[in-house]
């Protein structure tokens, strides 16, 4: 083979090289993937147009120059999150045109992560880098090829937001709040500080749903979570537990101090008057709070005790917050253990009724009973429903519960009545969460049938808050009872929000008066005034008026002037064991008639003074001229027997402990606007005087000592006014 020969070869054999260099040059700046390649000194020698378009930087700009990060850092802004895929992190900050200087190349590396281009927007690029190298192993350069995957991230972002956050309030959710903490409590370990979990629980936020609407509910749910959010710092976490319950996590050196003055402003913020439709809504909210690491170092232990630091707050009275204590903790457990006691005591036989007696006040007999359950918990004394009530309808047992009580207090009414005792209706409560069972109109049905009650020996008790819950369905239930034959009573009447007005749309033969209206009615005037007008209205509607709780015979007397028609209540009997009732019963116990010192027709003067030497003299004086008088050394002992007495004259002291006269006075005006008031004072105190007078609330004064005659002219004036005052009276 020549010498020439030998040259064309070499020649070919270079230009085939320099073709095949070529060719490969073009395959990478025409491909689709953008790719870039650089010399062992880190020079830009490839920059493809897909990468200009990737980055935004044509390829004359970077050709040449060691600054192939330009293409995905912007002058302004650093990366935004860069995962290593593959290679460690030194290995990626070591060769990989992005992250490092030096060139130590591995073998091969990849990595992803959100950059901004020159062209501003963000991307999401994963990147793999190949060194190429000679036979030797020397580095001759490192091809860098990406993939944008911004959408397919953007789409995964989105899911994983939605799994860490609320939907109606965009708030993190429980998931990622369980992680916040988690998080927090890594921190805080680190730099010494606690955290606090403050609970918030909306108050009636379960009524508010049901009587206005989820719409309702929904947008409020939304302000209140906003408010939340303007309530604390950007770095805390808010946080929506579910249904109208929110968490917030902070952390700070004396983070008591600072949770407690939170959750003031919190409560303040939230009690803010809000609109939203028509509606005018305040809310309120109960606070609970837990502190790591006293309270726990774990997130469920801590959510746990701020929940129930918030139930206690709820106890409290809600609209308050509690910090967690071990007392709390003692008593969440006495909790759990007496739900697990109760879940057994209906198959251990605890459970019994006691019935009260509800009595006319027409007749003064027995009309009818009050079915009230009992629990004889064998490690505990006796358990009244107050105390098991509320955890049986938390826990559902309510429904196995009340379903036994009805079924106890139709079978014993029933045996009652087979025994030749009168026929009386039995009255049995329903708890609201019985009422919303799907089929609680058939138990009542079968209870019924099954026990041989006659329907309208049954009444059904249901109280006023139940009925206003959801209107529409409760109308329905109430009419298939009373169809059924079964009467109906509304219990507690005036604790709720329901007014005289609404019963009209509701089959209710009967209304109950709260308790509380009862127990002020002979020295409150507001409680007077209600049940006075309650009893009208309710007559208007043709519904009966029973009083619970009446404990006096000054109660009882002034519910019989006011025709009530019925009471129950200690004054005439407690709750008391079955057998007990049917003795009660057998013996046709009656109501005593009133016992009234004053039957004969005549007014008497009621002296009310704590001197008793005053009381003997103005007696004396009043017996001698043949007028009654009644005496008082207190303000409570003076309403006892304007109570029970008739009573056209009351003189009182103005100076009296407790009570003074003037008061006494005033609220005898609002309770008897009939009685003649004559104040009576030893001192010469013009404030004392001026202020009775001015406010009307006395007809003559008389100071002590006095003169015998002028008090007698006095006293036979102001009986003369009571009596034309209550002829008028009777003529209207
Ligand atoms: P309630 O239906 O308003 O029953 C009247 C309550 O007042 C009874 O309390 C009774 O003992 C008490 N009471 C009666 N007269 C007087 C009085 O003169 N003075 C005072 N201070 N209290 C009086 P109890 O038996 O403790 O029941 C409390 C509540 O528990 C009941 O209030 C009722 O709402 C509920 N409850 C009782 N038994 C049942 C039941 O079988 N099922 C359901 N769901 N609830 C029940
Ligand atoms: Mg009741
Ligand atoms: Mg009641």
């Amino acid at each position: 083979m020549g010498p020439l020969q030998d040259i064309s070869e070499l020649e070919h054999a270079a230009a085939a090289l320099a073709e095949q260099k070529e060719f490969a040059e073009n395959l990478v700046q025409n491909s689709a993937v953008p790719t870039f390649v650089i010399n062992a000194e880190r020079q830009v020698i490839i920059w493809n147009r897909a990468c200009e378009e990737l980055t935004g930087i044509k390829a004359e700009l970077m050709l040449g120059k060691d600054e192939a990060w330009r293409g995905f850092y912007n002058n302004k802004r650093v990366v935004l999150a860069e995962i290593v895929i593959a290679g460690s992190l030194d290995q990626a900050s070591a060769c990989h045109p992005v992250f490092g200087k030096s060139n130590f190349i591995p073998e091969g590396l990849q990595a992803e992560g959100w950059y901004e281009n020159m062209n501003g927007t963000d991307r999401y690029i994963i990147f793999n880098a190949a060194p190429i190298r000679n036979n030797r192993g020397d580095l001759l350069a490192v091809i860098e090829t990406f993939e944008e995957v911004t959408e397919r991230k953007h789409y995964e972002e989105q899911l994983e937001y939605q799994a860490n956050h609320d939907r109606l309030t965009s708030l993190p959710n429980r998931n990622l709040l369980n992680d916040r903490i988690h998080q927090e409590l890594l921190r805080s370990q680190r730099n010494l500080q606690q955290i606090a979990i403050i609970f918030i629980d909306l108050d009636n936020f379960k009524y508010i749903n049901d009587s206005l609407g989820h719409d309702v509910g929904d947008e409020l749910l939304k302000t209140i979570a906003e408010r939340l959010r303007a309530s604390v710092r950007a770095s805390d976490t808010v946080a929506r537990l579910g249904g109208d319950e929110f968490v917030i996590i902070i952390s700070h050196q004396d983070v008591a101090e600072v949770a407690a003055i939170l959750a003031g402003s919190i409560q303040s913020a939230i009690t803010q008057p809000l609109k939203i439709k028509e509606h005018e809504l305040v809310v309120t909210c109960s606070i609970g709070i837990s502190i790591s690491p006293r309270d726990g170092e774990d997130v469920q232990t801590l959510i746990r005790k701020a929940d129930i630091a918030m139930y206690r707050a709820k106890e409290k009275g809600r609209n308050t917050f509690r910090f967690f204590t071990g007392e709390m903790n003692a008593r969440y457990l006495a909790r759990m253990t007496m739900e697990r006691q109760l879940r057994r005591a209906l198959e251990r036989d605890e459970l019994f009724l006691c019935y009260q007696p509800i009595v006319s006040l027409r007749s003064n007999r027995v009309t009818g009973m009050e079915a009230l359950v009992r629990w004889q918990n064998p490690e505990s004394e006796l358990i009244t429903p107050s105390d098991f009530i509320p955890l049986a309808e938390e826990t559902g047992l309510i429904e196995p519960i009340g379903e036994w009580v009805l079924q106890t207090a139709c079978t014993q009414n029933r045996a009652w009545q087979e025994a030749g005792l009168p026929f009386l209706p039995v009255s049995v409560n329903i708890s609201a969460i019985q009422f919303r069972q799907k089929n609680f109109v058939s138990i009542v049905e079968r209870v019924l049938r099954e026990s041989g009650l006659d329907p309208r020996y049954l009444e059904l008790e249901i109280t006023e808050s139940l009925v206003m819950q959801n209107i529409d369905r409760v109308t329905t239930i109430l009419n298939e009872l009373k169809e059924m034959g079964t009467s109906l009573s509304m219990d507690d009447f005036g604790t709720g929000y329901s007014s005289l007005n609404y019963l009209k749309r509701f089959p209710f033969n009967k209304l109950k008066i709260d308790q509380s209206f009862v127990k002020g009615i002979t020295n409150d005037p507001d409680c007077a005034v209600i049940i006075k007008t309650v009893i009208a209205m309710a007559h208007s509607l043709r519904l009966k008026v029973i009083a619970e709780g009446v404990e006096t015979a000054a109660q009882l007397n002034y519910l019989r002037l006011n025709n009530c028609d019925e009471m129950q209540g200690y004054y005439f009997s407690r709750p008391i064991k079955t057998t007990d009732f049917g003795r009660l019963l057998r013996e046709n116990r009656q109501l005593p008639a009133l016992n009234s010192q004053t039957d004969n027709g005549e007014w008497a003067i009621l002296v009310v003074d704590d001197e008793p030497n005053v009381i003997s003299s103005l007696q004396r004086m009043f017996s001698a001229e043949g007028y009654i008088s009644l005496a008082a050394s207190s303000a409570a002992e003076g309403f006892e027997l304007l109570a029970t007495n008739r009573i056209g004259v009351v003189i009182c002291d103005l100076w009296m402990p407790v009570m003074n006269g003037s008061e006494f006075l005033e609220l005898v005006k609002g309770l008897y606007p009939d009685v003649v008031r004559i104040s009576l004072t030893g001192r010469a105190d013009l404030f004392a005087i001026t202020d009775a007078v001015n406010r009307g609330n006395v007809f003559k004064l008389l100071t002590k000592p006095w003169d015998d005659a002028f008090v007698l002219a006095t006293v036979e004036e102001a009986l003369a006014f009571h009596r034309t005052r209550c002829t008028r009276a009777s003529k209207t």
